[in-house]
């Protein structure tokens, strides 16, 4: 681990003032994913700048009806907020199905949005494995390795590590939009638009600038994403990364699914859309020969590794059984 200097931001210009004044610089918020990521020597920040205390910690309401998140509200308080609860149940249960409640205590939605993988060789300590996310033209020891828990879907030839959150796979699922703030403005972000495909780059994860600070998370004010839920299949029931994982919301009039929202997590490299099955759901009755032809059309660009195929099987069937228990929701 290696030494850095610490400061403390009261106001988002001086944040991105301190970041742009050192180019090894990090912003600091819950820190329970950047701390590990430097314990494990995978970060060298020579500067962190602590940003729980420039105003981002509060949720309210948007003009047009919708949610305000603020970059470093807690997990916990975000899960357990009424207006979450009643809005959008989708994101309180991906929130509680992650981590632990001593780390939703502390952990950011900012610092959600930026989580690095969980991948074996990619947090390897002894910082011995060939890894294209950390030091890039290394390769790729997944590819030929030990690879149950990563992706199906998004991959490349230079890495296959899955995006490890349960919170973004809601947020994909519900129109979320980051706001940025750097110097050169602000930016209102679509989710979909944040997270850049691995292509020959893997350690280029998203579209955040150097030194651009996340602000708020917005959620639009669609009535019928309070019929949303999300299912995660895991190892063990708790603490535990999703192996393949599904957030859906449904309009339902008389039957008929008339929009629908689905995201899947745990089998992807980022948060995953999953667009195919909402083409295929949108418009019909879903009946069980539809549902599984929208989970096969979701997965038909799946490619298994070595020892992750059962993953394809497993998010066709949870996308299946989520969108048929929030199409039985009253
Ligand atoms: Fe590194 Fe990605 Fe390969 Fe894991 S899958 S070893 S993160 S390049």
């Amino acid at each position: 681990m290696n030494a850095f200097t610490y400061l403390q931001a009261t106001n988002t210009d001086q944040a991105i003032g301190d970041y742009a004044a050192h180019p090894q610089a990090s912003y600091l918020a819950g820190g329970t994913n950047l701390i590990d990521n430097i314990k494990l020597n995978i970060l060298q920040p020579q500067r962190l700048i602590d940003v729980r205390r420039i105003g981002l910690d509060q949720i309210k309401p948007t003009a047009a009806g919708g949610l305000s998140i603020g970059a470093s509200v807690t997990n916990s308080a975000l899960a357990h907020d009424e207006r979450v609860l009643n809005m959008y149940p989708v994101l309180s249960q991906a929130i509680l199905a992650g981590a632990s409640p001593q780390l939703r205590n502390v952990a950011t939605t900012a610092g959600n949005l930026l989580q690095r993988t969980r991948c074996y060789y990619f947090r390897d300590a002894e910082n011995a494995s060939p890894c294209n996310k950390r030091h890039p033209g290394s390769g790729c020891a997944a590819i030929d390795g030990y690879n149950r828990i990563h992706a199906v879907l998004g991959t490349s030839d230079k890495c296959i590590a899955t995006h490890p959150s349960d919170m973004d796979v809601a947020l994909m699922a519900l129109d979320a939009v980051v706001l940025t703030h750097s110097s050169t403005g602000d930016r209102s972000i679509p989710i979909a638009d944040f997270y850049v495909a691995y292509g020959d780059d893997p350690a280029k994860e998203n579209v955040l600038q150097p030194g651009e600070l996340i602000t708020a998370v917005e959620l639009p004010p669609t009535k019928w994403f309070a019929r949303s839920q999300y299912s995660k299949a895991r190892d063990r029931a708790s603490y535990e990364f999703a192996l393949a994982s599904a957030a859906v919301a449904l309009d339902v009039d008389n039957g008929v699914i008339r929009d629908c929202r689905i995201a899947l997590g745990g089998i992807a490299t980022k948060p995953w859309r999953a667009l195919a099955a909402e083409k295929v759901l949108r418009g019909q009755k879903p009946t069980d020969d539809l549902l599984r032809a929208a989970a096969e059309a979701e997965l038909r660009p799946a490619v298994a590794q070595k020892h992750n195929a059962f993953k394809i099987e497993m998010a066709k069937r949870l996308l299946v059984s989520t969108v048929r228990k929030v199409s039985a929701i009253a």
